[in-house]
């Protein structure tokens, strides 16, 4: 069965500047243990598609279900759940907490007892283990990204959506990005991530390009 299934997703915004309508009838299913990478230039609705299969959107139409349930339509708890427990998020700016440390910043996003010590466990996995008392400006922006992956994978997610998630980055930490990433699929996870680098093709099982609001498929 298909992890997420997003059926016709159809997002317009107007306001005084004019109107864009990036996505127009947007099909898309992930399966477990997949990466799918989306890319398209700037403008053409990549983060409005992320935006959409988190649930973070008010869709003019079109549904996204996860594992059978429909995303759009959660409860704000029934939501927050899912985000916390089910989903990561990584971003191309990271959004670390500054004045926390490496280890408090990952620790936020996990529940119950033992957090620092699991905090540590993902950070040691994503090769900070000297690094848990760091704040983040005295991080390089590779570990910066790779403290908000330990993050985005503290909960053991089955799903991680990256929003251009090495566009801040130089060759050397971007593939090292991509290696946790197929890490994390490698152990089950499935991964959608919109790009519009090259590079982030690599990894994917299935390329996608959103060009006039519609997605066809690249490879
Ligand atoms: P990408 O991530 O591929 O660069 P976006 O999804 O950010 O593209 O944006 C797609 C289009 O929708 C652009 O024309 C952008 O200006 C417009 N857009 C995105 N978010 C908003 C918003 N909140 N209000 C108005 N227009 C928006
Ligand atoms: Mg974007």
């Amino acid at each position: 069965m298909d992890l997420l299934v997003a059926h016709d997703l159809r997002k317009s915004y107007h306001t005084r500047r004019g109107s864009a309508e990036p996505l127009c009838g947007v099909d898309l299913s992930l399966s477990k243990s997949q990466c799918v990478v989306v890319t398209g230039p700037s403008g053409s609705g990549k983060t409005t598609l992320l935006l959409a299969l988190a649930g973070m959107l008010r869709l003019d139409d079109g549904k996204v279900e996860f594992e059978g349930n429909r995303v759009d339509q959660f409860s704000h708890k029934a939501r927050r759940h899912w985000w916390r427990r089910r989903v990561g998020f990584v971003f191309q700016s990271f959004h670390l907490v500054p004045y926390l440390s490496a280890t408090d910043n990952v620790a936020l996003a996990i529940d119950g007892p033992g957090r620092r010590r699991r905090a540590h466990e993902v950070l040691a996995g994503v090769g900070l283990s000297d690094r848990y008392e760091a704040k983040p400006i005295t991080l390089s922006a590779g570990e910066q990204q790779r403290v908000a992956i330990a993050r985005a994978m503290a909960n053991n997610p089955d799903l991680l959506l990256a929003d251009e998630p090495t566009g801040n980055l130089d060759t050397a930490s971007s593939d090292e990005v991509y290696r946790l990433f197929q890490e994390f699929q490698h152990r089950g996870g499935s991964l959608v991530i919109v790009s519009h680098q090259q590079a982030t093709r690599t990894i994917a099982d299935r390329v996608l390009e959103l060009d006039q609001g519609k997605l066809n498929t690249v490879a």
